[in-house]
This record gives C-alpha cells, structure tokens and sequence, in this order.
C-alpha cells in the first residue's frame, strides 16, 4: 500500500484528498506545513505539493526534496499561476494539478505518476519478519507472530503496519496518529501509548521486542525485515 503524503496549508483540500486517496487503497499523510513536511518525507512514496505555503516556500520544498532523491512529486497550484507550474516542473516535479480540481482527477495521476515508476508490487505479497516469526499480509490486513494469527483492532492493525512499513526506522507518536488515525492532533499522541500496550499484549511474551520503545522519540519494529523470496 503505497503511502502519498499530502502537504497543504488548506485544511478542506487536504482532508477531501485523504478521503479520496484512503478510499484508492492508498495510505495518507497530511500536514499543513512544510517544516513538518520535512519530517514525513522518509515514510512517503509521493509528494502531493502545494506550492503555497505559509511558513517554507513550496518550491524550495520541492528543490529539497529532489535533492533528497527520486520521491516522486506532484504539485498543486492556484490556476493563475502559470510560473509556478513553470519553476514546479523545472525543478523536477514529476506532474502538476492546477486548483480548483476534482479530487478523483488526483488520484488518478497519483496513480498513472507511481505506475510510471513502476513502484507496485506483487499484490499477494506477506511480508516476513524476525526469519519468518512474524507475517504481515497488506491486503487482507491479517498477521501471525510464530504462526498464530493476531486478532487486532484496526488502530493496532494501523499501527503495526505503520512501523513495519520500514522495519527499524523509529517512528513518533506524531507521526503515527497522523498515519493511524488520519488527523494531526497533538493530543491525540497520547492515546498512542496505551494503543501500543494492547498490541504488546496480543503479541505476548515479545510483544515490547517486537514493537520496541525508543525512548524519547518513538517506536519502531524490532525485527528486520527477511529477504523477498523471488
Ligand atoms: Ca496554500
């Protein structure tokens, strides 16, 4: 399940994308400002841009993030703006929408951009972890831990998902509320915590050596991810 952050200070526009985006299959990151952008980049396998922001410039956003590596980007733009789209595309901007525009109209490109890269992969994929202890199967949202299937709730699902998406990376309690729970509420982190606590529990006696705590910054997956069998 490829995941698109959305960056954009218009909070309507940004939530119609995420309901669009979630309702492809995809899995969504939203915020509102570049300096927050910057931190979710690493999780995203495309950038939905909005070239005005309040606190960064959008195109030294873009310029960073292509410097950074082959992300894929696409940016929004208000219509008027015919240089915008210019200099978005000069710096590397893999395709541009221009504002008002259809949602669905989006996520087709998102679409046809991530083909393009030929970014997806077998469908029946279950990704292994720990040498085969634990499997995690996307599509279906089904996981085992030494071949016992866990029965998880969709927010402990969300989260151990999350954190397997790339095994190892520590990931914030910002972070994953955004990713689980689809809005960026500070508060919210909190709750995160207690979330983590249940999926340890299903995950027994290594529940806190597979989910693992870093403290002061997050959790991240304790096992590594195996090599695909081709
Ligand atoms: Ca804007």
């Amino acid at each position: 399940m490829p995941t698109v952050l959305v960056v954009e200070d218009e909070r309507d526009i940004r939530e119609v994308l995420r309901r669009y985006l979630e309702r492809a299959g995809f899995s969504v990151l939203t915020t509102g400002s570049g300096a927050e952008a910057l931190k979710l980049f690493a999780s995203a396998d495309l950038v939905l841009l909005d070239l005005g922001l309040p606190d960064i410039e959008g195109t030294d956003l873009l310029r960073e993030i292509k410097a950074l590596g082959t992300l894929p980007v696409i940016v929004l733009t208000a219509r008027s703006s015919t240089e915008e789209r210019i200099r978005g595309l000069e710096l590397g901007a893999d395709d541009y929408v221009t504002k008002p525009f259809s949602p669905h109209e989006v996520v087709l490109r998102v679409q046809a951009v991530l083909n393009r890269r030929g970014g997806s992969s077998d469908d029946n994929d279950i990704a292994t972890y720990g040498g085969n202890r634990l499997r995690i199967d996307e599509d279906s949202h089904r996981v085992w831990l030494d071949d016992v299937e866990l029965d998880l709730t969709p927010t402990e699902w969300g989260l151990l998902s999350a954190i397997a998406a790339a095994a190892g990376r520590v990931y914030s309690r910002y972070e994953l509320v955004n990713r689980v729970r689809g809005y960026e509420y500070e508060g919210y982190e909190r709750t995160i915590d207690s979330h983590i606590k249940n999926l340890r529990r299903k995950l027994g006696a290594d529940g806190a050596q597979v989910v693992e705590t870093v403290l002061g910054v997050g959790y991240r997956l304790g096992f590594t991810r195996d090599e695909a069998r081709r």
